[in-house]
């Protein structure tokens, strides 16, 4: 067996497209993992039968209307229920080995930070936890003795292929971009496309949140600040690169004229897989890459202008303090209100920008700040969508 010791786990949005493969990888590995503790938002059935197929101790909804519901499908078995964001939080402070963050949005920053304070291992999928807080939330890492370990696919490429001890070696890091499902459309066509055609991803099957960020590209603008955070190089060293076939996942260069990158198919449990077992590795069940199939890599250069959002987070990476709270915050509502069919696509960066430029960008003072950044963000984004 690859492993030693059984390392117990839990996993906040259980029930999400991260979730899900999580699940996978932990149901085929009843040896090496123990299960703590699993949340979800509202699919309760989704939850509980998860709790039970996986023998988890607890199950923990955020809608509170739905505790009873929990609570009857879980009735005959010892998984204990709870309901409520406190008890989100909760989730993530009790014990556990490994924690993996893959709720969506800014909803997961209590009990992600709550994971790094008791040192946990934590697999990060949680990118706007990161943009958010940024060095507060590498702070306590630190602080409390945590390991982050990224699970979002470029950055797991890059984590792989980074050489901490010669960070000086390292010239870039360039995160490979999709170039989502409208790669190829004019800004005339972006403007009339539906919250159907932009969470209709050509390579990977993700969540609405992040499939809608990918359309609008923002969702490498978020991974470029999520890089800057995780890896010791400077902003300008940060370079985004579109490849259609999502097989090179990211890569590294080095002072020497290497470049080091990480291949593979697009199958979320790798990266999942390499941050459950790190620093050892297990099998995942993903599709073996064959490049004699694929034949042909292609490479472009980003679009900004057809794509705003990659500018709009290149600019708050470089202005830092609370530009990136503000800018992911105002996104999260934009991105709700697109996927409500309140705004147009082209609208997203619009609102962004909007927000953005209105100010109140100070340096972050602590997670307090952030909080209150966020939510005044939200409100400014959500006054700007009602002058549209
Ligand atoms: P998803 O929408 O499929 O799942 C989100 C999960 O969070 C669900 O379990 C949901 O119940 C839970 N949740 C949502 N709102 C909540 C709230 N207010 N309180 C508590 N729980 C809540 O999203 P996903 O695609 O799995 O993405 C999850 C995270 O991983 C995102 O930050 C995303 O950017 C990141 N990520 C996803 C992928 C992918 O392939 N799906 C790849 C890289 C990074
Ligand atoms: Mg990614």
């Amino acid at each position: 067996a690859w492993h030693q010791e059984r390392r117990s786990v839990s996993v906040l949005g259980s029930t999400g497209s991260i979730g899900c493969n999580t699940v996978d990888l932990l149901a085929r590995n009843p040896d090496a993992f123990s299960v703590e503790v699993l949340t979800g938002n509202r699919n309760v059935k989704l939850l509980a039968e998860q709790a039970v197929r996986l023998k988890a101790k607890r199950a923990v909804v955020a809608d509170e209307s739905l505790y009873g519901e929990l609570k009857s499908l879980l009735s005959g078995t010892n998984i204990a229920c709870a309901a409520g964001e406190d008890a989100i939080i909760e989730a993530g402070a009790h014990p556990s080995d490994i924690l993996v963050a893959a709720i969506v949005g800014t909803a997961g920053l209590k009990p992600t930070l709550e994971g790094a304070r008791r040192g946990a291992l934590v697999a990060l999928a949680n990118k706007e936890t990161l943009v958010s807080a940024g060095a507060l939330m590498t702070q306590e890492v630190k602080n409390g003795g945590a390991t982050l370990i990224p699970v979002d696919s470029e950055h797991s490429a890059i984590f792989q292929v980074f050489d901490f001890e010669r960070v000086q070696a390292v010239s870039k890091i360039t995160l490979t971009a999709s170039g989502g499902p409208f790669r190829e459309k004019s800004l005339d066509e972006m403007q009339a496309m539906t919250p159907e055609q932009a969470v209709a991803h050509p390579n990977w099957d993700m969540g609405a949140k992040i499939s809608v960020d990918s359309a609008t590209m923002m969702n490498k603008g978020l991974e470029m600040i999520e890089a800057f955070h995780l890896f010791p190089v400077p902003s300008e060293a940060i370079e985004v690169l579109v490849h259609p076939q999502s097989v090179i996942h990211s890569m590294v260069s080095y002072v020497d004229g290497s470049v080091l990158a990480q291949l593979g198919t697009p199958d979320m449990r790798t990266p999942i897989a390499f941050a459950l077992a790190w620093p050892k590795r297990m099998s995942a069940p993903s599709e073996t890459l064959s490049l004699a199939d694929i034949g042909t890599l292609t490479f472009e250069a980003p679009d900004t202008v057809r794509f705003p959002a990659l500018r709009l987070a290149r600019e708050c990476l470089q202005t830092g303090g609370a530009a990136p709270t503000v800018m992911n915050a105002a996104n999260e509502v934009a991105v709700a209100a697109f996927l409500g069919r309140k705004i147009g696509f082209l609208d997203i960066a619009r609102v962004v920008e909007k927000v953005l430029d209105e100010g109140g960008l100070e340096p972050l003072s602590d997670l307090d700040a952030v909080f209150a950044i966020d939510a005044e963000a939200r409100l400014r984004a959500a006054a700007v969508i009602d002058r549209l």
